[in-house]
């Protein structure tokens, strides 16, 4: 490397967005870059790096390679405070320049990167696939258990019979449910960063939900209070989707605001402000027992669930409102969520406009 380009290597190292350290041999930090020192703020040049990271792995792999145990030594480290964070790490020995003093040059190089968000996805997924078996594991155990009382105590017992078919009919459809869920969910997943095509009347396709779901919520005893606008309210989109949207979001509110005995639909163009681009709003406000706070930044989340027994006697999935946000997110739209205990909860889509006619 020529000299120009050695003295461009700060800034060169700058621009990685991996931590990367230099120490000398009495590990004291003689270079940090900008990602070491984002990840690490309190890391100075000058004192020494255990000050900062405290990793017992990491030293020891740094006195390997400066005791020329090793070349290059490889580890990880998990940080607790003040977040948790997880690291590998490579400490590479730099062999000494003839005319610098051993003490005090730079003698090993150590390179980070950060795992703690490629963790955290590997531990979703697996909270995921656990869930899911569960859920499905569940119905099916009580699927076998009648299959076998049908064939065994219950052989000739028809009242017995026609009451279990009855249970492994809903079962069944448990099962089912779930599966289209979660076929729902990988599609949109599958497809969050294809923007859709359609130009959809929004307005017309809620008013088409709440006619499907007329008997739901006359079976519940939940009247409709309805806003909305009598002209056309095009947004691009996916038809279907967006039905799923409106259609978990209503029957959600029927479902479990059931007590307070009225939904509020309504559909309108959000305060148009020049700098916004032009929005409509969807809001579905029910005047049930609401969610307690600390459970409203996780609705959204797979399988969570304020009450799982009553969403399961609901016929719930506890996927609805990860489909309903996927959604959103593709059709580049935002979901908001309301609620105050004893009242009622307000849930919120704003969804960019196509025009108005
Ligand atoms: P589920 O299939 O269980 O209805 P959702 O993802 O649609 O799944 O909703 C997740 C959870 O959010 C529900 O189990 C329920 O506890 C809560 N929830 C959703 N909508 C409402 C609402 N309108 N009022 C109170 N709780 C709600």
């Amino acid at each position: 490397m020529d000299g120009i380009q050695s003295a461009l290597l700060p800034e060169v190292l700058d621009a990685l967005s991996d931590p990367v350290i230099m120490v000398d041999g009495r590990k004291v930090v003689t270079f940090a870059n900008a990602a070491s020192l984002l990840a690490w703020p309190a890391l100075t040049r000058g004192t020494p790096l255990s000050f900062t990271l405290r990793a017992p792995d990491l030293i020891e792999a740094i006195d390997d390679v400066l005791a020329r145990k090793a070349t290059v030594s490889r580890g990880t480290m998990t940080e607790r405070q003040p977040v948790e964070r997880f690291f590998e790490f490579q400490a590479v020995g730099l062999s000494p320049s003839a005319n610098a003093s051993p003490r005090t040059a730079p003698a090993a190089v150590l390179v980070f990167r950060d795992l703690t968000e490629a963790r955290r996805l590997e531990s979703m997924r697996v909270d995921f696939v656990a869930n899911a078996s569960h859920e499905l594991r569940t119905p099916l155990a009580s699927l076998l258990g009648f299959i076998e009382t049908l064939q065994g105590p219950a052989r000739n017992d028809p009242h017995a019979q026609s009451r279990f078919l009855d249970i492994m009919r809903e079962q069944g459809r448990r099962m089912a449910r779930l599966i289209d869920d979660l076929l729902s969910l990988s599609r949109v997943e599958m497809s969050e960063h294809r923007r859709p095509v359609d130009k959809v009347d929004f307005g017309a396709l809620i008013r088409q939900v709440v006619d499907t779901l007329g008997p739901v919520a006359e079976e519940r005893q939940v009247s409709f209070k309805l806003a909305l606008p009598d002209q056309a309210l095009y947004v691009i989109a996916d038809h279907d989707e967006l039905m799923r949207v409106a259609e978990n979001l209503i029957e959600n509110g029927i479902k479990y605001g059931q007590t307070g005995k009225q939904l509020d639909v309504s559909l309108k163009v959000h305060d148009q402000n020049s700098e916004q681009p032009c929005e409509c709003h969807l809001r579905v406000q029910d005047y049930g027992p609401g969610i307690p706070s600390e459970h409203l930044p996780r609705l959204t989340e797979r399988f969570y669930r304020v009450d799982a027994s009553a969403s399961r006697e609901t016929g719930g999935t506890g996927l609805g409102l990860a489909i309903v946000k996927h959604i959103v997110n593709r059709h580049r739209g935002r979901l908001m969520i309301e609620s105050e205990l004893g009242s009622g909860s307000t849930f919120h889509v704003y969804l960019p406009l196509h025009g108005i006619k």
